[in-house]
């Protein structure tokens, strides 16, 4: 190599100084830039709020030329435009937001060679006018931010990234950077090919969130459990993310009725409300964001004290992304997944009724590695960091499975109570009737079907209803019961329940844990 590699790291190191304030580069950092640098494709997996930006940023200024990113949100875009001019460097974007007078003033600095880095929405790039002029601009390197979205194998396939693979046949000298905080396998080899990246070298940066906390409970009445979670934390601001935009704002107004000062988001809202609740939560004015997954990606806030799943997410990629909006500042925070056994076979069966064939087999391995981690019983974060691939030798002591061990009884006794519940009702057996009749209720329904005659009828009265919706999910885990979906969610028996209602197998159950344990604190400081 010609160029010196100490001096271009001097350089590097002043335009970082200079440009950003900071005074040394971060983990994987110098790595990607100079390899950047260098001329070569670079491939950087980083978490979120690694440090992916600068990655890019830096190169940009220290070459010349023009930078080109692509970036799918306008939000982010425009934030990051606005720091970097704020910092003398000279940036702009193309999105659909812009008039065309704005557009063309944008060209017009372009055509004098006036731009560093150049932002733009993917549906732009490939359309138009930009494409016809995109030759004459002086490309020295290409950006792609969020490179998940090119992916099938991402958890947020993008249709106009897939047009991307074109930049590297048009301007085949200009090097490209992929960065993502997307990193299985899967995902990563596939980024490489659509983008038609040469050789690429690739950084793969620590995945933990050593900071974050991870905690599950089973789901029995989920409002209630949100909002008493989020009475456990002290006024810290947090996102809770719901399923549906119904639940968000069922949600929404219970916590607000609890007191909670909070607010919704979901796409069913105007562009004005979605901004305003998110620059309500950015000041911190508001505590609580209810949002579906439309709220976030662009999210720039350090403070984020907790993040809650009320539903089930669709991937491992998905909850880490979300949870990992926590704690962006390095302080303790908290994560808490609400997991239903009805939830996830329910979305079993809205991929296996919706997708097409290749989608469905995609989505279906994503989910079950969901399914998975949600119904492990050790370390989480191990089992988390391990589906990147990325490995923790040793239980992290700063998760509930960690903290407060799955407890083993001999459960037969409740088992084979729960069974013969089952047995007896027959065709009436949703989750809460079960309970309902178990606990003795005097509910009309039970009282109309004569069920407050059966033997089993209030014989589960001395524990809650939580409790018992727990051992039932653990029924199902070991493939006693099972939920029917077919029958709008019943519960069955499997065969193996037989030889447990008869006395011949023995069941051993982890004793529920009914809330987050408030008393252990994050051993993350
Ligand atoms: P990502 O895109 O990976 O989520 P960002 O690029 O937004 O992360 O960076 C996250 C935060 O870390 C930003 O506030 C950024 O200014 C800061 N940061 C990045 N690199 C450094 C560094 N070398 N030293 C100090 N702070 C940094
Ligand atoms: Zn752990």
């Amino acid at each position: 190599m010609s160029v010196d590699v100490n001096s271009l790291q001097k350089t590097s190191l002043q335009v970082l100084k200079q440009s950003f304030g900071y005074d040394s580069f971060r983990d994987g950092q110098w790595e990607a830039i100079s390899a950047v640098l260098d001329g070569q494709d670079t491939l950087v997996l980083m978490p979120t709020g690694g440090g992916k930006s600068l990655c890019y940023q830096v190169p940009a200024i220290v070459m010349e030329g023009l930078t080109l990113v692509v970036s799918p949100l306008i939000s982010l875009m425009q934030d990051q435009v606005q720091q970097l001019s704020e910092q003398g460097v000279s940036a702009a974007y193309l999105n659909s937001s812009l008039t065309q007078d704005e557009e063309q003033a944008i060209y017009k600095r372009l055509g004098n060679h006036e731009i560093r880095l150049l932002y733009v929405a993917p549906e732009k790039l490939l359309r138009g006018y930009f494409l016809q002029h995109i030759s004459e601009f002086p490309i020295k390197l290409i950006a792609i931010d969020e490179a998940h979205c090119v992916s099938h194998w991402g958890h947020d396939f993008r249709q106009d990234y897939r047009a991307l693979g074109q930049l590297k046949k048009t301007f085949p000298s200009a090097p490209m950077i992929a960065l993502t905080a997307t990193a299985d396998t899967a995902t990563q080899a596939d980024i490489i090919h659509q983008l038609n990246m040469q050789a690429p070298f690739v950084f793969k940066g620590g995945f933990d969130r050593p900071n974050i906390r991870y905690n599950l409970l089973s789901k029995y009445k989920g409002f209630d459990q949100v909002v008493s979670f989020v009475e456990q934390q002290g006024g810290n601001g947090g996102i809770v993310y719901c399923g549906s935009r119904a639940k968000v704002d069922d949600l929404t107004l219970k916590l607000q009725q609890a007191g909670v000062p909070c607010d919704g988001y979901h796409a069913g809202k105007s562009t004005e409300e979605r901004e305003a609740v998110q620059n309500r939560f950015l000041r911190d004015q508001l505590q609580v964001v209810v949002a579906t997954v439309a709220f976030g990606m662009g999210i720039n806030k350090s403070n984020v004290r907790f993040v809650v799943h009320h539903d089930v997410p669709r991937s491992v990629e998905s909850f880490y992304q979300e949870t990992g909006r926590a704690g962006r500042d390095g302080m303790p925070a908290e994560a808490l997944l609400l997991y239903d056994e009805r939830d996830a076979a329910r979305i079993k069966k809205w991929i296996a009724d919706g997708a097409t064939s290749d989608r469905f087999e995609i989505e279906m391995h994503k989910f079950d590695a969901m399914q998975a981690f949600a119904e492990s019983q050790t370390c989480r974060r191990q089992v988390l960091l391990n589906y990147f691939s990325d490995y923790l030798g040793k239980a992290c002591g700063n998760c509930d499975i960690c903290q407060d061990p799955p407890k083993m009884f001999d459960a037969t006794r409740q088992a084979q109570m729960v069974l013969s519940c089952i047995y007896r009702l027959q065709a009436d057996t949703a989750t809460q009737y079960v309970i309902d009749v178990l606990r003795g209720k005097s509910i009309r329904k039970i009282l109309d079907n004569k069920h407050d005659e059966l033997s089993t009828y209030a014989i589960g009265k001395s524990e809650s209803d939580n409790y018992w919706h727990n051992i039932i999910q653990q029924l199902i885990h070991q493939g006693l019961a099972y939920i029917d979906m077919t029958r709008n969610g019943v519960l069955r028996l499997n065969e193996s329940a037989r030889a447990v209602l008869k006395g011949e197998k023995p069941i051993e159950m982890a004793l529920p844990r009914l809330s987050v344990n408030s008393a252990k604190k994050n051993k993350y400081v």
